[in-house]
């Protein structure tokens, strides 16, 4: 018998496959010649390329975006009862953050058809809890939200206003733009995933990016243990190598060159991959929009703006199958499938220990209730992309 992991890798369509090239192998192999396999030239390298395509003064290499997410908010000064907003659809990495430093989450309803924080959430949210200090925004499945708005104030306006800092979980977001904007030099810090499944993958890894020097200090010397490495080099002037200086209880969240080099190569085809996956999406626009069962994802930004590491339909009311007997039949076709997200308010602990009710999340909820992610990645061909529509076609006649 087939292992669980075995059949979702022989699946005719699995739900995800990483794209890789050449580069991988050989900037891998130029690490492990070097004799030294943790952080040093190459994770260097992966940093420069990596600020020069976002546009970010500072960008520091870790090992998850949820290291970074850690380290963005320690560097805020986010502490003990202080409370963060956090949309309630994402992944926990996004909420259990604010928990490891003794802060509370706020969830915030998303809108339903993009899953984001809007500018409205956002300015009802503020009146009901007018001491939040900090804002996570989650570019949900790669679109970003309305960080910058044409029409009246985006959320970097509202934030502002009332001195909240903006955390931005981009881990579905590399590469993307909002307004004329890069994701990753809008908000106060900007993290970034390189999990096995994201835009671009390191294996295991993340990005913190940021424009402010205070935040980059800190977030640099938490990075690994708390070693203040310019103290150092600065009574260090006599060659003596041994010697170190410890400013606080860091974290060990830097990320080895292994990694970096795959994440070099995956850079060099982040852009090439994105048109890829946008092919993707706008095959799936094309062909599913007649499909009165299902609802396709809401767009603000242009579809060459947006990364598409998602492409989520949601099965509305009209649908005559539920969500499960769907994933269910696309399983059986062999088309892998995914749903993002269970929200958070529906988590055992944060239901529990914040007393959540799933009326106060009514979108969230809509959305929720009939989400359904569907293959999106370079490598699927037209006849895939074909196959996946016909298959969604037949489940709803
Ligand atoms: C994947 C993901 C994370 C965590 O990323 P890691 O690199 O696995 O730590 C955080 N937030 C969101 C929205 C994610 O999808």
């Amino acid at each position: 018998m087939k292992s669980f992991r075995e059949a979702k890798l022989t699946r005719k369509i699995p739900f995800a496959r990483v794209a890789c090239g050449e580069n991988e192998l050989a900037y891998i192999k130029e690490v492990l010649d070097s004799g030294w396999l943790t952080t040093a030239s190459k994770a260097d390298a992966f940093e420069k390329k990596f600020r020069e395509i976002v546009g970010a003064k500072f960008a520091y290499a870790v090992n998850s975006c949820t290291a970074a997410l850690h380290l963005a908010l320690e560097a805020l000064g986010v502490g003990p009862r202080d409370k963060v907003f956090v949309p309630t659809i994402t992944f926990t990495a996004t909420a259990e953050v604010v928990r490891y430093l003794g802060g509370d989450p706020v969830f915030l309803d998303v809108e339903y058809g993009s899953s984001l924080i809007t500018p409205e959430i956002l300015k009802e949210a503020i009146n009901r809890h007018p001491n939040v200090k900090v804002l996570m925004v989650v570019h949900f499945g790669g679109q970003a939200a309305k960080m910058v708005s044409e029409q009246g104030k985006g959320i970097l306006d509202i934030c502002g206003e009332h001195d909240i800092k903006i955390v931005e979980d981009a881990a579905h977001a590399f590469p993307s733009k909002v307004g004329g904007k890069v994701v990753g030099s809008i908000g106060d810090v900007t993290c970034f995933s390189f999990y096995a499944n994201k835009t671009i993958t390191t294996g295991e890894g993340g990005m913190l990016t940021t424009n402010d020097k205070s935040i980059a200090e800190r977030a640099k010397v938490m990075r690994l243990h708390g070693i203040d490495r310019d103290v150092w080099s600065r009574f260090v002037s006599d060659g003596v190598s041994w010697e170190y200086d410890v400013v606080a209880p860091g974290y060990k969240y830097n990320m080895p060159d292994v990694n970096a080099a795959i994440g070099l190569a995956q850079l060099e085809r982040a852009e090439s991959m994105r048109k890829e996956r946008e092919r993707c999406a706008r095959y799936y626009m094309k062909h599913l929009s007649e499909l009165d069962q299902i609802d396709l994802p809401l767009l603000h930004v242009d579809t060459k703006d947006h990364a598409w590491h998602l492409f989520g339909i949601i099965l509305n009311n009209k649908a005559k199958v539920s969500r499960e007997r769907f994933i269910q039949l696309m399983n059986e076709h062999s088309i892998g499938t995914s749903v993002h997200y269970k929200p958070l308010h529906r988590m055992t602990y944060y239901r529990d220990r914040y007393n959540l009710d799933v009326r106060d999340f009514p979108d969230a909820e809509r959305a929720w209730q009939g989400c359904v992610s569907l293959p999106i990645y370079p490598s699927l061909s037209d006849e895939d992309l074909e196959y996946v529509c016909s298959t969604i076609r037949d489940i709803l006649e």
